[in-house]
């Protein structure tokens, strides 16, 4: 049976169309007359504005547990006190609770996919199988050398891509994640290079995010991240790079020929201190620059709309130009690029997409009067006018409602968690 989406408004359309969801597809757009089939179950939109919603291209799903926990300590002190003494607590079926929320708070914003790092990834890409939505998911490697570690590290990362790439009607991809340049070592950076182009594997990394590490880098190397990447031939395979807060000009040009997508995480850069990406930069050198979250624990919340509503005003300010970030350019990183950024077919609600439509509300007080629907929806709409979620044509949300899973039962476990934790 298809369902077919009756009078939404698509950016580019001055009237309502009608939209029929066939299986995993938008098979037809158009009048209800010309697409309408005997059986099809019809869904009144009434105007909603329909997308193709929205990608995170750079998180770390179950730190939705730490939301709120101390963030007003220097990071140093936050990670070793905080952190990292809780995350070893950590059994792979709290890792799973903790995912299904965030990605209930994903849904809920319009999320149709996420790129995630961490660690219990077994338990990470069943909680993603249950929510519906798309992931590109990855272990966060930590190891100094292949001696100390890292050949371990490599082997969980291949044996989750056994297990994981392509699973979950191919909703599911995995990507090969040394955690920063930093934290592991330059043959454990050759190693995964090779596993990622060997297995045809994205890689997902932390790049350039702090002064600090920058500074440190050169005084090392000589060089800064990107191009001691380069150096090393670990730039060979398609990359995902988050934050990049810190770059200098030459380093812009290497993600420009090396196709290097960036995930611009603004509220996590600020929320820690670390400082504003270049982002007018990134876009004028033409590099692919999606939106992430980063963790709940440096954000506080999943939510992309409000991530590009704080891009597109930091943009405009640095620059002191509103021609900085266009609201319908900002759209595009959630939408177009953070596809593109995990690898994903291009979807825009047209015929042979994937079915992957998100509906937003725009009648409310705080939309009304609606001008410019991308200008709407950037400066003015909220995450909870949200409506409804398709992903591959399933719907996980409907009229606001989570269908996708328990969302109260999840609250519980995870909240059961938390005063375990505290108790300890
Ligand atoms: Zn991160």
């Amino acid at each position: 049976m298809a369902t077919l989406l009756k009078d939404v408004r698509r950016l580019s359309d001055s009237e309502p169309v009608c939209v029929r969801v066939a299986g995993d597809t938008i098979d037809r757009v158009g009048t209800l007359d010309d697409i309408w089939s005997a059986g099809d179950e019809i869904v009144d939109a009434g105007g909603k504005l329909a997308l193709p919603g929205f990608v995170n291209a750079h998180t770390h799903l179950p730190m939705v547990l730490l939301r709120g926990l101390a963030d007003d300590v220097p990071l140093a002190t936050w990670l070793e006190r905080h952190v990292w003494p809780i995350e070893r607590a950590l059994r792979p079926e709290d890792v799973h609770w903790c995912a299904l929320l965030a990605l209930a708070e994903s849904i809920r914003c319009g999320v149709v996919a996420v790129a995630d790092m961490y660690f219990h990834n077994d338990a990470i890409a069943r909680a993603v199988t249950e929510s519906g939505v798309r992931a590109l998911l990855s272990y966060g490697m930590i190891a100094p050398s292949l001696a100390a570690g890292g050949r371990e590290e490599l082997e969980k990362t291949e044996r989750f891509a056994d297990t994981w790439d392509g699973a979950s009607d191919g909703r599911i991809r995995v990507a090969v994640s040394p955690h920063a340049v930093y934290t592991c070592g330059e043959d454990v950076w050759r190693e995964s290079i090779a596993l990622a182009v060997r297995r045809d594997l994205l890689v997902h990394t932390h790049l350039s995010e702090t002064r600090g590490e920058v500074d440190d880098w050169r005084k090392k190397t000589g060089l800064t991240p990107p191009a001691y990447l380069e150096q090393i031939g670990a730039l060979a395979a398609p990359t995902l790079a988050a934050h990049c807060t810190h770059v200098t000009a030459e380093d812009v040009d290497l993600f420009a020929r090396r196709g290097v997508r960036v995930a611009h995480c603004p509220k996590s850069n600020a929320k820690l201190g670390s400082g504003t990406a270049p982002l007018s930069a990134f876009r004028a050198g033409g590099v692919a620059t999606a939106v992430g979250t980063d963790g709940a624990a440096s954000n506080d919340r999943l939510d992309v709309l409000e991530e590009l509503r704080f891009a597109c005003l930091l943009a405009r300010a640095g620059a002191e130009r509103v021609g900085a970030l266009s609201a319908r350019d900002a759209l595009g990183m959630a939408t177009h690029e953070g596809r593109l950024a995990l690898g994903l077919p291009k979807a825009n609600v047209e015929a042979g997409d994937p079915a992957d439509i998100v509906l937003v509300e725009v009648e409310g007080a705080h939309t009304a009067p609606r001008h410019d629907a991308a200008s709407t929806l950037v400066f003015a709409s909220q995450s909870s006018d949200v409506t409804d979620v398709f992903v591959a044509g399933r719907p996980l949300l409907r009229e606001r409602k989570l269908l996708a899973f328990d969302e109260e039962r999840v609250q519980l476990e995870v909240a059961r968690l938390a005063a375990r934790l505290r108790r300890n």
